[in-house]
């Protein structure tokens, strides 16, 4: 599976549509401090499920839209698409390629698309689960989190071991399972109340 292709809008600095083609090998970005290279790494975390506006090294969730300049209106939408080579079907999806979006209105509104169609970010989490690029995965490092992982507490570097054994999409199968479960008794235990209460 190979990043392909990137699409902002509205993200950050990128006011207008900029598409960013990733070749085999290495891309590197250069540019002048400020010039929005960070900006660029934050849009990946971003679309992958990214949740906390802070490690996007933002103060509330708005900060991620385009804020205007002197000669720029603000827009009033945010929109990031990855494009993937998935022809090896590494991704669960019969799809050789798959395009993941995320796109955030100024009002809060917030949307998932898989391959253009309307989804969940739990679906986003799913489906990049365990492939090391998802939404815990050490693919994207940004500033300071090296020390961070350092430093982690043993239960935190434990969820990077386990994204990395590939075990974290059946945990939170297991999770949903036991919550389901959880759920059908809670059920259960009423309808006995009610029969209970009939006979
Ligand atoms: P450095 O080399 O110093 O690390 P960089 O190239 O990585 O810099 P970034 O940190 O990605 O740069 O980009 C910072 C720029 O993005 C700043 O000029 C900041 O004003 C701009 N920026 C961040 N958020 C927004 C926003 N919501 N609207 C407009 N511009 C923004």
């Amino acid at each position: 599976m190979q990043l392909l292709k990137m699409e902002l809008r509205g993200f950050k600095s990128f006011a207008d549509k900029t598409t960013l083609i990733f070749d085999k090998g290495i891309t590197a970005i250069v540019g002048p401090n400020g010039s929005g290279k960070s900006n660029i790494s934050d849009a990946v975390r971003w679309v992958m499920g990214e949740q906390n506006v802070r490690q996007l090294r933002g103060q509330k969730s708005e900060d991620i839209i385009f804020a205007g300049t002197e000669k720029r209106r603000p827009q009033g939408a945010a929109e990031v698409s990855l494009y993937f080579d998935n022809s090896d079907h590494s991704l669960e999806i019969d799809f050789s390629e798959v395009v993941v979006t995320r796109r955030l209105f100024r009002s809060g509104e917030s949307e998932f698309y898989i391959n253009k169609r309307n989804c969940r970010l739990k679906d986003i989490h799913m489906l990049f689960a365990d492939t090391g690029i998802g939404q815990d995965s050490m693919a994207v490092i940004g500033q300071n989190r090296v020390d961070r992982i350092l430093n982690s507490r043993p239960e935190e570097r434990r969820i990077i071991f386990e994204e990395v054994a590939g075990i974290s999409r059946y945990k939170g199968r297991k999770e949903e399972g036991l919550r389901k479960i959880a759920e059908t008794e809670r059920n259960l235990e009423r309808i006995r109340d009610m029969m209970g209460f009939l006979e």
